[in-house]
């Protein structure tokens, strides 16, 4: 079966005569349970509940080429899932490696809440987390490919090969890419980790995130996280992200073109002065992402002369929402600086490319790249 068949019949439930074919989320604190509790599959929702059970087994699918599904469990955001992984596997004395340009937020959980524990974290530049040395004496290495805000590809093959040399476990944080995009499980980490806020329900309008594995002990840590410190999916958010993956083909396949057809077009603009898409030759890493990604994804970066300059573009642009995040069908950007989290050009925008028309973005691209002086 081809993979945009399979991902439409894993969100589907098996048939009931009369009923939709899509059953609505279930809501609910305890399910009724009565005598050993070990004989029924629901008993509190906090620990478990149909809508994720449906929800996981279909991310579960599309974590891997074949079959047998990946274990998953869904959380109430990607931080929350960042967290959940964290706290699965790092103890006082561990260390855990990190590339410099990764997702801002994930550091900052570390600073903030880890390394008060005792957890020591490394960073290195991404291209040395292949080596022995980067990773060496390390419990955990967290890789993010292509990196947020900065697009950096990482070979993910390379890292697992040299981190499990050394002992340490290796999670892919996946959300720019999506497990559609790439399946960092079937290239050897241990764990994949994405937010399903952004391409992998595409509407903007779910928090949501998840943890994929196909180890059966750290599996059971990530679990214990959820259920102890209590970070879950509300039904509401699996269900609507559930049925949201039935056209995460179909999204992923026209997003990504976008984001090639804008990247090619800037590329050529003398108004700007970097383009970044893992999807363009001239992008260092883009054999390593033609090798390991089956889509180069929506996101792309661009840098203008200056702040103003950027913000005379974003607000030029008539079919580009000024927001901040990535991946829905609509296209939007934001002059990343203004965060102040990253290192980066005061004229530097990251855009995620929507599902529109590629002719109606570059048009709308040309006229606001013409209202900068
Ligand atoms: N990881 C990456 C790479 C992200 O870009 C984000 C959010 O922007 C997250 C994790 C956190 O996801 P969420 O906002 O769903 O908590």
């Amino acid at each position: 079966m081809k993979e945009a068949t399979r991902i439409i019949r894993s969100t589907l439930t098996d048939p009931v005569p009369g009923q939709p074919l899509h059953p609505g989320p279930v809501f609910a604190a305890p399910f009724h349970v009565a005598g050993d509790p070990g004989a029924t599959r629901y008993t509190y929702g906090r620990s478990h509940n149909p809508t994720w059970t449906a929800l996981e087994r279909a991310i579960g699918l599309l974590e891997v080429d074949r079959e047998p599904a990946a274990d998953v469990r869904c959380f109430a955001s990607g931080m929350a899932a960042v967290a959940a992984v964290f706290g699965a596997t790092l103890r006082a004395g561990d260390t855990v490696v990190l590339a410099a340009g990764m997702y801002f937020a994930a550091r900052q959980l570390l600073e903030e809440v880890f390394v008060p524990t005792g957890v020591r974290i490394r960073t290195v530049p991404a291209a040395e987390l292949t080596q022995p040395a980067a990773v060496a004496g390390v419990r955990l290495v967290w890789l993010e490919t292509p990196s947020n805000p900065e697009l950096e590809i990482t070979q993910i093959a390379a890292v697992c090969r040299a981190a499990h040399q050394a002992g340490a476990l290796v999670a892919c944080d996946n959300t720019t890419s999506t497990p559609l995009g790439q399946r960092p499980l079937e290239l050897g980490a241990d764990l994949s980790v994405c937010s399903d806020s952004k391409a992998m329900s595409g509407g903007s309008d779910v928090v949501i995130g998840h943890v994929a594995t196909r180890d059966a002990e750290l599996l059971t840590r990530v679990d214990r996280q959820r259920t102890l410190v209590g970070g879950i999916a509300g039904p509401m958010e699996a269900w609507l992200l559930l049925r949201s993956l039935a056209t995460l083909s179909l999204r992923l396949t026209q997003s990504s073109a976008n984001a090639l057809a804008l990247a090619r077009f800037l590329s050529e603009r003398e108004e700007v002065s970097r383009v970044l898409y893992p999807g363009l030759k001239t992008h260092a890493g883009h054999e390593v992402a033609a090798a390991q990604m089956r889509y180069f994804g929506p996101v792309l970066s661009f840098t203008l002369r200056d702040q103003t300059a950027a913000e005379t573009f974003l607000n030029a642009a008539e079919l580009i929402t000024q927001a901040t995040s990535f991946g829905g069908v609509a296209t939007t950007a934001e002059r990343r600086a203004r965060w102040g989290h990253d290192e980066i050009a005061p004229g530097f925008i990251r855009l995620s490319a929507g599902c529109e028309d590629a002719e109606d973005l570059l048009e709308d691209c040309r006229r606001a790249l013409e209202a900068i002086a």
